[in-house]
């Protein structure tokens, strides 16, 4: 770490360690400024549209920090992916310095500016909870508000209602300097993940911030401070009043960035995991295969991010809500109902009450039965099959579920070893490996009309 940096968190030290008492009122937070020379965020960090943004709010008048993530981020010597700006200017005021700019968002009104690909979230100072809900606000910023109005609010005010410390640093790019408002420096020094103020008080006001710690626990390899973490083993029930689709950009947050296993086992650890999946969790509690399933597949895309390959989360999904699926398919054709149906059927109803928990966007729930739908139409391979099945496209992503299945113990080895070696066989080998499967009745391709034929042999 920048070396003037952790001198001059040493001199504080004493200052602050009673900064964060959680008795003690968050609203009095006064920052620690941190200057140029003894930190270690430079320009460098920052991109091109971000500085533009910053300059030119600057320019005109206004207060304008980066905040939250990319210096969190910066700090600890990694390369910030989007920028967050905060300032005192109103939305309005925003998107009229910039001709590139929309507002979004009702009830947390704020302005994306856009260069090309790159988008810079500026987000107006936010007062007290209060103040942001009723009509006041956007009543009031309407008709024109002045700067620190108490609608909006001050940067005191805005620091103490972000979650974690380490969420809580301002970059003045008037000086250059960082505003450290709830010791969030010492807690990155110390890689430590505390949320400000009381924690229980802060989950029941967003019960997301349970996600928040986890996911960034993971990611960042900080430790959850005991009095942020205890809160969470009871409260994680809470998730369950959160919106479906905002669970769901939290699940893509936190499964397709790199660290899903860590991230699962953490979920897992605290009760969270239930929250978003409960009919996972209680497959996993059926049979040791579907925790293993769960694993595999986020380790197998972890690796994938790391590689710079492509991911997709209706992979991952088809991998959480499998266990699920197979089993509700079983019990259906136990009941006489032949394989295809079963699975279409199992799939409707473990995705209808999965859809009160995340919602999964139509992208991600087609492929994602494709790919389920496959694991019972690979075993059948005679004739054109082993062709056709090839061919679908999402054959790949199937094939890879089934090797996981395998790996997990669910299924015995062999299928996923056939189809390896017919990927990658020629003609020759093909014709071969279709040969076998003739001569083999387990992977008989018309077991279905077989079964038409003599109902007695359909409960084999
Ligand atoms: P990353 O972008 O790397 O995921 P981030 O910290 O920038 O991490 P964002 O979701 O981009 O996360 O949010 C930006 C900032 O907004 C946060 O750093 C935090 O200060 C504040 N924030 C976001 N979500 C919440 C929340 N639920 N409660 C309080 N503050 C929040
Ligand atoms: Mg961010």
């Amino acid at each position: 770490m920048f070396k003037g940096f952790t001198r001059f968190l040493h001199n504080q030290e004493e200052q602050v360690k009673t900064l964060l008492d959680p008795q003690e009122s968050v609203a009095t937070l006064s920052p620690r400024i941190i200057p140029r020379s003894e930190h270690p965020v430079s320009r460098q960090h920052i991109s091109d549209a971000a500085l533009k943004v910053l300059y030119r709010l600057n320019g005109a008048g206004f207060d304008a920090y980066l905040v939250g993530g990319c210096i969190r981020d910066a700090l600890l010597g990694k390369m910030p992916k989007d920028f967050d700006v905060a300032t005192n200017a109103t939305p309005e005021q925003v998107r009229d310095l910039f001709r590139n700019s929309r507002l979004i968002g009702r009830r947390f009104r704020i302005v994306h500016v856009r260069f090309g690909r790159e988008v810079i979230e500026v987000t107006t100072f936010r007062g007290k909870p209060q103040d942001e809900h009723g009509e006041n606000i956007a009543h009031q910023s309407d008709a024109g508000l002045l700067l620190r109005d108490n609608v909006w609010g001050s940067i005191e005010e805005d620091a103490v209602r972000r979650d974690f410390t380490v969420n809580a640093l301002y970059y003045n790019i008037a000086d250059f300097s960082l505003h450290d408002f709830a010791n969030g420096a010492q807690d990155i020094e110390s890689r430590t993940l505390r949320l400000i103020g009381d924690p229980a008080t802060r989950y029941r006001e967003d019960p997301v911030r349970m996600l928040r710690a986890v996911r960034f626990a993971a990611k960042l390899g900080f430790t959850i401070e005991p009095a942020t973490e205890a809160p969470m083993y009871d409260l994680a029930p809470l998730l369950l009043q959160i919106p479906p689709a905002r669970l769901f950009d939290e699940v893509l947050k936190m499964f397709m960035s790199g660290h899903g296993l860590t991230t699962f086992r953490l979920l897992s650890h605290y009760g969270l995991f239930g929250m978003l999946f409960p009919e996972s969790e209680e497959a996993m509690a059926d049979a040791a295969w579907a925790e293993k399933l769960i694993e595999f597949a986020l380790a197998n895309t972890d690796k994938r991010i790391a590689e710079d390959r492509p991911v997709t989360p209706a992979f991952l999904l088809a991998a959480f809500l499998w266990a699920p699926v197979a089993q509700r398919q079983a019990e259906l054709e136990s009941e006489g109902m032949p394989a295809i149906p079963a699975l279409q059927t199992a799939a409707q109803e473990v995705v209808s009450r999965q859809l009160e928990h995340t919602s999964i966007p139509k992208r991600f729930g087609m492929p994602m039965r494709d790919i389920w739908e496959l694991q019972t139409r690979l075993p059948l391979r005679r004739g054109k099959r082993a062709f056709q099945t090839r061919e679908h496209p999402r054959f790949r992503a199937a094939y890879d579920l089934l090797l996981l299945r395998e790996q997990a113990g669910e299924i015995p080895r062999g299928l996923g070893d056939w189809w390896t070696a017919f990927q990658q066989g020629d003609e020759h080998e093909q014709r071969r490996l279709l040969q076998k499967v003739g001569a083999d009745p387990a992977s008989q391709g018309d077991r279905r009309r077989k079964r038409r034929r003599k109902p007695s042999r359909s409960s084999e």
